[in-house]
Order: structure tokens, then C-alpha cells, then sequence
């Protein structure tokens, strides 16, 4: 028997099992799709090239607690990411900087507005687009509204199918405009690839005595969660059961679907190569698709052919096969998110943890740390 029932093998999953174990309990860890790591998911293609199956994923943080945690598991490919996007056939460094600036306007007026910029927001600041366009400063506002036209307004429209105004003003403030000359995607002091990939590095996460995982397996058909008890093969179950799944599903989405947007990936290998150049291109004002990925670039890996990936997103519906990606953050989502809460909450014994349970949107460096900060929790119990 187990001491403790952990479902899904994703970051969240993957390091509460580990936290668990270690503090001595038998951990069942029971994954649906047929290998471990969630969307970090990374596995060689059929032409040796190592792509990430659910998208590009790029680790990044300013918390030591998250790298030294994952650290244990992997060594490092260090990288600083640099994304560009893709405007009208030129290439322009994003998040929107300084040297965007210089891009896009000639030198006299770039050199205006950037004095402008710098007086107003100071060197190394991030000025979310929102706010940007809200200046009282008719010249700043003119770089505001290029910005919005150029970067956001269809990339936007693209991932979420409505405008930048529309969606939580949090997810535009991801990428804000940088007064920087910085072409980094990321700030945070540490980011990069684990060096022989993330698979490996979930791999080695699960390697220890007290951990049984199985794959292929949908926990619902193992655990029933009834009033405030849960079933684990029709016996009442008392140990801890830490959820990561999405939460309306558990309780076959009696009020209603939690709304998510999913993406579909389309990989293409090309006997060349080089096709881009840089490891993301964003398309930010033409194709259905947001972005393509040339995975090379960002695991270092030299190869002569190689395997690009567009996203194309689209509303989530439920339908077999498909995956939910990003919860949609707003009152109406909350409050039917809370109505499930609420039914769970019932249940002493079982948590919920991870980006799809807690319906965030959450990176893999939150992931980690909300983990260990439950798994805390727990081994003080
Ligand atoms: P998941 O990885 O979704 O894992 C949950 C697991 O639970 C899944 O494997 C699922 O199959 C399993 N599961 C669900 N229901 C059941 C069930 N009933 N029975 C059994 N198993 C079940 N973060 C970064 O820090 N950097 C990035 O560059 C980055 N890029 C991203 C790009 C994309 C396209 C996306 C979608 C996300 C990106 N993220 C990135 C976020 C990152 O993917 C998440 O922070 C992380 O994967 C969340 O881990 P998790 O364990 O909560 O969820
Ligand atoms: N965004 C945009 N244009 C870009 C990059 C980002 O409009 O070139 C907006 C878009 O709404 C996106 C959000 O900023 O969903 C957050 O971007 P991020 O790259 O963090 O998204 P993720 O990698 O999580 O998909």
C-alpha cells in the first residue's frame, strides 16, 4: 500500500513525489499520457533531433530555491533566450527595448524618444503595454501604440481570441517594453536548458526507492473522491492524494467546462541546417500561426538537418486528444473554478498543486517552488 497517491507526472507531480519520498513515504504516482514530465516533455524526433513535445520550454527564475532544487537533477546548457518577432518580413528583438527602438525609428527621432523613455520610467525598468499607452506624453504614447499594433494586438487575438484589453492585464505584463538594451527574453539571473534535457532530468527526480510511477493511466479510474472521502480501488483511502489535473474533470465537469486555450503543434524536419536563425520567431502581425521554434537553437545541439515547430492555438473543447494549455483568467472562470474548489475542499486528504489544478498561469519555477512549499506542509503533518 502507498502512503501517499500523486496524479500526474508533470513539474508539479514529479517534485512533490520526490519531497514525499525522501521524507520517507511510499509514493504512487499515476500519469495518463505514457511518459513523465507533463508539457516540459522532451524526447529525441526520428531524425536525432531533441524537440519538446508540448512547445518550447525554457527555464528561467530569479529564485535560487527553484534552481538549486532542480539542480540536483540536471546540469545546465546556459542560455540567455532571445526571441524576435516578425513584422512585415523584419526581424525585431522582443520584449519591445531599446534596441527595438533604434530598429524602427530613424536616429534622431530614436534618440529623442529614448531620452524620453529613460526620464520617465528609468534605465532597466519593464513598462507593461497598458500602461505604456496610457502616458500623458503624446511621443511615448506614439511608441506605445507601434508596440501594441506591431507586437500584441494579433499575437494576442491569435493565442487568446481577444484583444490585450480584454485579457488579464497580467498575461500582457509577461512581456512588457523594456527601457533596457538588453535583447533577453527573460531578466532573471538564472535560466537555461537542463543539459541532457527535462525528460532525463524527471527521470532522475522519480529514481528513488520510495517512488512507483505508472503511465498510461488515468487516475479516475483508480480513485473516486466521494463526499469527504476518497476511493483508492474501492477502499477508502486515507493517505494524502495531491492533484495536479484539471479540477473540473474530476468531477466530470458537473458545472460546466473550465474554459482553457489549447494549442495545436505542427513539427516539420528540414534537411538543412539552419531555417531561422534564432530559436523563436514570434508572428505578430501575419500567419494563424503565434510562433515557430528551431529547437537547435535552443538546446545547443549541432545536427545537419533540422526540426522546426508552429503553434496554432484554439479554444479547448474536451474532445479526446486534446490538451488544456492555459487557463483564462477572469471573474467568470474564477468563480466556476471556486465552485469545484469548494467540492474538493470537502475532502481533508487531498490537494490540489500545478497550473492546471490550481487553474494559473504558472511557470516551471513557480511550479517547483508551490511544490516543495505544499510538500513542506505535509512532512509537518
Ligand atoms: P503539467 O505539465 O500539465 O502536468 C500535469 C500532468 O497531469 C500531465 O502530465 C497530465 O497528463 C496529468 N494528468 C492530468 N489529469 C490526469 C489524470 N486524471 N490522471 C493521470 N494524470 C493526469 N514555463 C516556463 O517556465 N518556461 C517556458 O518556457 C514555458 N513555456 C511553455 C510553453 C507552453 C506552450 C506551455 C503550455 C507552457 C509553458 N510553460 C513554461 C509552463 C510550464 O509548462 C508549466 O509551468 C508546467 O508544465 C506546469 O507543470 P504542472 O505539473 O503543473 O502541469
Ligand atoms: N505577447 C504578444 N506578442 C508577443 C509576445 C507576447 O502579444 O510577441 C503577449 C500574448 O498575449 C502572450 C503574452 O504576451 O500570450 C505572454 O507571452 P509569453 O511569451 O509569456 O507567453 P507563453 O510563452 O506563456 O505562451
Amino acid at each position: 500500500m502507498f502512503d501517499s497517491v500523486i496524479i500526474g507526472a508533470g513539474v508539479a507531480g514529479c517534485v512533490a513525489a520526490r519531497e514525499l519520498a525522501e521524507a520517507g513515504r511510499e509514493v504512487l504516482v499515476l500519469e495518463q499520457r505514457e511518459h513523465i514530465g507533463g508539457n516540459c516533455y522532451d524526447e529525441l524526433d526520428e531524425h536525432g533531433i531533441l524537440i519538446h513535445k508540448y512547445g518550447p520550454h525554457i527555464f528561467h527564475t530569479r529564485e535560487p530555491r527553484a534552481y538549486d532544487y532542480l539542480s540536483r537533477f540536471t546540469k545546465w546548457y546556459a542560455f540567455g533566450h532571445e526571441v524576435v518577432a516578425n513584422v512585415h518580413g523584419t526581424l525585431i528583438p522582443v520584449p519591445f527595448n531599446l534596441n527595438t527602438l533604434h530598429m524602427v525609428y530613424d536616429k534622431e527621432k530614436a534618440d529623442e524618444l529614448e531620452k524620453k523613455l529613460i526620464e520617465a520610467f528609468g534605465m532597466e525598468s519593464r513598462v507593461p503595454i497598458l500602461k505604456l499607452r496610457q502616458h500623458s506624453d503624446p511621443d511615448i504614447r506614439q511608441i506605445a501604440d507601434y508596440v501594441y499594433e506591431n507586437i500584441f494586438l494579433h499575437y494576442t487575438m491569435k493565442q487568446w481570441g481577444q484583444t490585450p484589453e480584454e485579457i488579464d492585464p497580467a498575461v500582457t505584463e509577461r512581456v512588457p517594453v523594456l527601457i533596457s538594451y538588453d535583447n533577453r527574453y527573460f531578466q532573471e539571473p538564472y535560466q537555461g536548458m537542463p543539459l541532457d534535457g527535462y525528460t532525463p532530468m524527471f527521470k532522475a527526480m522519480l529514481d528513488h526507492p520510495g517512488i512507483r510511477v505508472m503511465t498510461g493511466v488515468d487516475a479516475r479510474t483508480r480513485l473516486s473522491f466521494e463526499g469527504e472521502q476518497v476511493f483508492f480501488d474501492g477502499k477508502a483511502f486515507e493517505g494524502e492524494v495531491i492533484y495536479t489535473g484539471p479540477l473540473d474533470e474530476l468531477f466530470d465537469c458537473r458545472f460546466g467546462r473550465l474554459p482553457y486555450r489549447s494549442l495545436h503543434f505542427d513539427f516539420e524536419y528540414l534537411e538543412q541546417e539552419d531555417y531561422q536563425g534564432h530559436s523563436v520567431v514570434n508572428y505578430t502581425v501575419s500567419e494563424d500561426f503565434t510562433r515557430i521554434t528551431e529547437f537547435k537553437y535552443l538546446t545547443g545541439q549541432k545536427a545537419p538537418g533540422t526540426t522546426i515547430v508552429r503553434e496554432y492555438p484554439f479554444a479547448y473543447t474536451g474532445a479526446k486528444g486534446e490538451i488544456p494549455y492555459y487557463s483564462i483568467a477572469n471573474e467568470e472562470n474564477q468563480k466556476l473554478y471556486e465552485r469545484y474548489k469548494e467540492l474538493l475542499d470537502k475532502i481533508p486528504n487531498v490537494y490540489v498543486l500545478g497550473r492546471l489544478a490550481e487553474y494559473k498561469y504558472y511557470n516551471i519555477d513557480a511550479m517547483v517552488l508551490r511544490a516543495l512549499m505544499l510538500t513542506d506542509r505535509l512532512k509537518k503533518s
